[in-house]
This record gives C-alpha cells, structure tokens and sequence, in this order.
C-alpha cells in the first residue's frame, strides 16, 4: 500500500556537491535519515510507491550521471558509536552507517583504540567503506569487521549479520548484489593504552601527510579503476604479475596528459582522475572509456571502474567480459 512522503524528503537537491568529484544533477528526492526509525519510513516509502533509490555515503566513490538521479538518494546520518569492552586488550566498536571514517578513526584514538589508524584520510562512511571493503596497503575493513546491522530493503525487516554473510573480496561484498543496506556495524580493535594510542595517533597523522602529498585529494573518486587478479594479466614487474592498472597506464604515458573536458589523468597517479573544476560527468565517463580503449589497444586489458554509478540509464564503460 503507497504511504505518504515523510517529512525529511526533499525534491530536487543538487548532488554535485555531495560527491567528491563534484560533478552531477539533481536528485528527484532527497533524504537524510538521523535514527533507524527515519531510514526504515523512507525506504518503506520508496518501495511503497515504486521509486528507485540509492544509497549515498560521502560520495568519495560514485559519478552521478549529467541527468541526476530519477528516484531518492538517501544519505544516512546515523552518526552514534559506541563501545563494548572484550578483555583488557580488545574491544568491540559499534559505528552507524553515517559516521565519517575520519570521525570513527578519530573516536577511537581519543580511547586509545588501535586498528581503524590505518584508514586515515580516505574519505568516506561506515555505510560506503563496508560496501567496498576499503584497504589501504595490507590492511582491509575485512580484518576488523565482526558483525553488521542490514536493513532489507523490500520487507523493512533488520537484522544483524555476521562477517562471513558479506563475502567480503577486493573491492567487493556481497551489497553489490542485494537488497541490503547498512545501519551500522561492529568492528573488534584492539585496545591499547595511553601510550599506544600516541603512537597510533603519530601513525595516523604520517598516513594522512603521505596520502594528501602523494595522490590528488579533491575533485576524484581515489582509484578510478580496479587492479586486476593475477589470473587476468601476463606480464610481470619486479618478478610479480602487474596486476596494477597504474602500471599500464603509465607505461602509455597519458599521466598528467591526457583529458576530455574538464576532466584529466592526475599527474600524480595515472589511476586517478581529477576534475580540473569545470567537468562533467559525461566528461569523466569519455575519459575513462578511452583509458579502457587504450589499454585495449596496448595490452588487451579492459579494467572496469572501482568507482560506482547512479542514475545512468545504461553501464557507461566497455566491459572486460
Ligand atoms: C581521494 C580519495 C582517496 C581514496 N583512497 C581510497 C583508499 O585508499 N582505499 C579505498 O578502499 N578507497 C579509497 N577511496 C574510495 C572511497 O574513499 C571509498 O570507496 C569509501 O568507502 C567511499 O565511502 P562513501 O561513504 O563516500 O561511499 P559513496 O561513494 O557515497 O558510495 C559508494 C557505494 O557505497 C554504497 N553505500 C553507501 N552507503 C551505504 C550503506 N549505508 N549501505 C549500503 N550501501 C551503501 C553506495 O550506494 C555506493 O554504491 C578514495 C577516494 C578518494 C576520493
């Protein structure tokens, strides 16, 4: 039975600004759910009236198509964290979907709570970072997370799953295909002491320098595309198999080169692009199909997109298979 639009809905909110590429039209509707209560109406809403709808984080890894998004774009401010101690050396943290993966790392250094340090400076939510598995070098969200909050999206119902219900991979768990979404979820960290904490405050600190001076930070979604499993390339570097896209890339010597529009291959890392202030979508997607097509042309690899897309009416890239 259709239900009557809640409150905090909102029509026509611009989604530019709140995804860090910075491109992108308006979103038919618009919500941000403050409690589990407020997420659970509007997706009830939403799938009582057939509107699509989409999650959206901090926007830190999606391109919104020029059209915007015909359906409601929910962006979860369930921002509570809380704590269960395990032992004298590890605890359980609980964060809700909306809190900012900084703002998580820096609770848990204020309590001396080690682990989460290793995620510094990416930006994003628990809600986004859960749906990809973020990593950082050899450190995964997989290696953390222990439970998760799931709202199922046609029925209303909640439940709480454990680590293994995701199928957590490389770049990869198992909300790409389903109708789950995230309202919080529960990570066991280590607890340490005042000491520890200072060193994983100064650990935290050296990440979010060395990433900031490295790599673009605004205007990009980080790695635009995926590196490949081992099993997709044949060459080697260094006597490993490349599978780094970057690789490849750099060796066509497009970094810093080559652009479509306002959009360019940064000059700092040839996975990433940038959008020079004044790009479209539509700019970004032309880019990255020829990154695809050159690599094709070059070494037979077609790389498909970490970064995720809403509202294109059909998949923008070449596909690898
Ligand atoms: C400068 C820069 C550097 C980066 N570096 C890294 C890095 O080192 N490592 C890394 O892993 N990533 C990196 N990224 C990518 C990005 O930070 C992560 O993918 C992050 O998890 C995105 O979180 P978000 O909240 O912004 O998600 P969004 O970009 O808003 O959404 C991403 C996907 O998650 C889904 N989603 C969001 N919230 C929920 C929810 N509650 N339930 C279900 N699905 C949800 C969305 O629908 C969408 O499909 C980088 C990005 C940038 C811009």
């Amino acid at each position: 039975m259709a239900t009557s639009r809640p409150n905090i809905v909102q029509e026509q909110v611009q989604l530019a600004s709140k995804t860090w590429f910075e491109t992108g039209g308006p979103a038919r509707f618009f919500a941000e759910p403050k409690t589990t209560t407020e997420l659970i109406e509007i997706v009830a809403w939403a799938h009582s009236n057939g509107i699509p709808f989409c999650m959206l984080g901090k926007g830190a890894n999606v391109l919104v198509s020029d059209r915007g998004f015909d359906g409601l774009v929910i962006h979860p401010k369930i921002n509570t964290i809380t704590t269960t101690p395990q032992d004298a050396s590890a605890v359980q943290v609980t964060a809700g979907a909306g809190v900012e993966i900084d703002n998580f790392i820096a609770y848990c250094l204020d309590h001396n709570i080690l682990g989460f340090e290793e995620f510094s400076a990416i930006p994003g939510t628990i809600g986004g970072a859960v749906f990809i598995n973020i990593h950082y070098f050899a450190a995964s969200l997989s290696d953390f997370l222990v439970s998760a909050t799931l709202l199922e999206t046609t029925t209303g119902a909640l439940l709480t799953v454990e680590k293994d219900w995701f199928q957590f991979g490389y770049d990869y768990s198992q909300l790409h295909n389903s109708n789950f979404i995230v309202v919080d979820a529960t990570f066991k960290l280590t607890q340490g002491n005042a000491l520890d904490g200072a060193f994983a405050r100064g650990r935290s600190v050296e990440i979010s320098r060395h990433r900031k001076q490295r790599y673009p930070y605004k205007g990009t979604c980080g790695s635009f595309f995926k590196n490949f499993s081992p099993d997709q390339v044949t060459q080697t570097s260094n006597g490993r198999k490349a599978i780094w896209v970057a690789y490849y890339l750099d060796k066509l010597g497009i970094k810093g080169e080559l652009c479509v529009g306002g959009a360019c291959i940064s000059h700092q890392h040839a996975n990433m692009v940038v959008n020079k202030g004044d790009a479209t979508s539509n700019d970004i997607v032309q880019l990255a199909r020829l990154m695809q097509q050159k690599m094709h042309a070059a070494f037979g690899l077609i790389p498909e997109p970490e970064c995720q897309f809403i509202g294109f009416d059909e998949y923008p890239l070449l596909r690898s298979r």
